[in-house]
């Protein structure tokens, strides 16, 4: 640690000395034996501290020993063999000091540069996917964390609900209230623990990363096996001669078999029934109900709701299966002489019909993407002309990880990123009381690439250094420990070209 970055002290001959930790525009004094507002500095001896040990990733699927536990005589170690991600290694705040980390290593005999830091993200978010059919709220209805409003109900996707949470405005354009509820969601969500949100005149739910989503209460199980009119078309043929009419309740597209062109290519007759809801195409109705989570993601408990009376061409007996999209509703009805439905038991005949539905249907998950714009000040941890840095990620040079997982780019301006947080190592993120969330970041590029970009090439240390734990001369915090974790089943290593084991 140089004079110059070292932290700033401030005390007198009777009282110890508090330290200044300048990794994020708070600016905290702590005082010795004792952390700093976000827990993830602290002051020992004197000393700053990164709390979290830097998190290094190994190339292999089951590390029998951990490679930090393994002797180890300081040979070289490959690129292909440990990855420094930024899980850990802290910030340099402001920017224009160079990352913490700037390794160098081999990889398959190229030479590359990471650039590893941890992020302080105002511009942040979650999109969380959570499959279900249910109606959990209406498109841009408020989701609510601790009563605060922390992001919004948006467009449904095939078989699954959208939240879009988070984002500059909930952190910082409301209350201090609301930013700091969004900060502690966003934080939870991302770190894989289990939130409660509610939806305004919508649902309460309880999600996490990669688990079944809890709504209202009730676990889902099931994830549909498609739209009302998906579900005809897939199943036509093992109904044919079983039912005289199948009806698959859904609340987007219910599809009506008789009338639908699956039923008819295969000879399907018609029964006349009529269904109360907008028709698009024949077969395939529309608005049969308000959204719920009744039936097929309706509000409907009794699906008989939805028939109309019969044409003249039904006919007493008529056998009609009504079933939703997951097969979790399934009734059998048979018509009386009246031609009004009856209920009767569900025959054996269709038992399978309807099994093979939730056979399917894929386990219900809600999926969390983080969403963040590294398109400012991080930059110039990276090189000391921020925008060839931008260029050399939008061109492909530069490949942009997050705590060592992929990170889907988006196209167009700046340096905008979504990336899986269960691809991540534990714990990856923190925050900061501004607030904002920190989050791990990584840029890969070749040597050579790496110069051209103007970066700070000083500061550049050999992969073995970083790996025993030592900091660049440019960070003015010491390392509290290293853990190794194994690189995720089927995700592809972050440096390099080689194709996902
Ligand atoms: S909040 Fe954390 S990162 Fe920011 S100054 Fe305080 S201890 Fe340092």
């Amino acid at each position: 640690m140089t004079a110059e970055t070292s932290p700033v002290k401030r005390g007198t001959a009777d009282k110890p000395e508090k330290i200044r930790c300048d990794a994020c525009p708070v600016m905290c004094y702590i005082a010795e034996g004792r952390a700093g507002a976000c827990d993830r500095y602290a002051n020992e001896n004197g000393e700053l501290v990164r709390l979290d040990p830097l998190t290094i990733l190994e190339n292999s699927d089951t590390p029998v020993v951990p490679f930090l536990e393994r002797e180890w005589d300081g040979d070289i170690v490959s690129g292909d063999e440990a990855f420094i991600t930024a899980v850990g290694s802290g910030t340099t705040y402001p920017d224009y000091k160079p990352a913490p980390f700037i390794v160098a290593s081999k990889t398959a005999d190229a030479d590359m540069i990471t650039v590893v830091t941890e992020g302080i993200f105002s511009y942040c978010g979650a999109k969380v996917k959570i499959d279900t059919d249910r109606h959990l709220g209406s498109e841009c209805a408020w989701v609510r964390s601790e009563g605060e409003i922390i992001g919004h109900v948006t467009t449904s996707e095939y078989g699954s609900q959208m939240l879009s949470l988070g984002g500059v405005n909930h952190l910082t354009g409301g209350s201090k209230k609301e930013g700091r509820a969004t900060c502690s969601a966003l934080l939870a969500l991302c770190n894989g623990e289990s939130v409660q949100l509610s939806i305004d005149n919508g649902a309460e739910l309880e999600i996490a990363a990669g688990q079944a989503p809890i709504v209202n209460g009730q676990t889902e199980e099931r994830m549909r096996v498609g739209c009302g009119s998906a579900t005809v078309g897939m199943f036509a043929a093992q109904w044919q001669g079983l039912v005289d009419e199948v009806v698959v309740v859904d609340d987007h597209i219910t599809g009506v078999m008789s009338e639908h062109q699956a039923g008819k290519v295969i000879g399907w007759k018609p029964t006349g029934i009529k269904i109360k809801g907008r028709r698009s195409t024949p077969g395939r109705y529309f608005q049969v109900a308000e959204p719920g989570t009744g039936w097929g993601g309706t509000d409907l408990t009794d699906p008989l709701a939805i028939l109309d009376k019969w044409k003249p061409e039904a006919w007493p007996g008529l056998s009609i299966l009504m079933v939703s999209t997951t097969g979790e509703n399934a009734a059998y009805y048979e018509l009386n002489d009246d031609l009004v439905p009856v209920q009767k038991d569900m025959p054996e005949r269709l038992r399978p019909s309807v099994q093979r539905i939730e056979e399917n249907c894929e386990p219900s998950l809600a999926s969390v993407l983080f969403m963040a714009g590294a398109g400012g000040s991080l930059r110039s941890g990276v090189t000391e002309n921020p925008v060839s840095l931008t260029r050399s990620v939008q061109s492909r040079l530069t490949r942009v990880t997050c705590g060592g997982a992929p990170v889907m780019m988006w196209p167009g301006g700046g340096i905008t990123f979504m990336s899986d947080v269960t691809q991540m190592p534990k714990n990856a993120f923190g925050y900061v009381p501004t607030p904002a969330l920190v989050a791990p970041i990584e840029f890969t590029m070749s040597r050579a690439d790496y110069q051209a970009l103007g970066g700070h090439m000083d500061y550049v240390m050999p992969l073995e250094d970083a790996l025993k734990g030592v900091t660049g001369r440019q960070s003015d915090h010491r390392l509290s420990g290293r853990r190794s974790e194994s690189r995720k089943k089927g995700a592809p290593w972050p440096v390099g070209k080689e194709p996902a084991k």
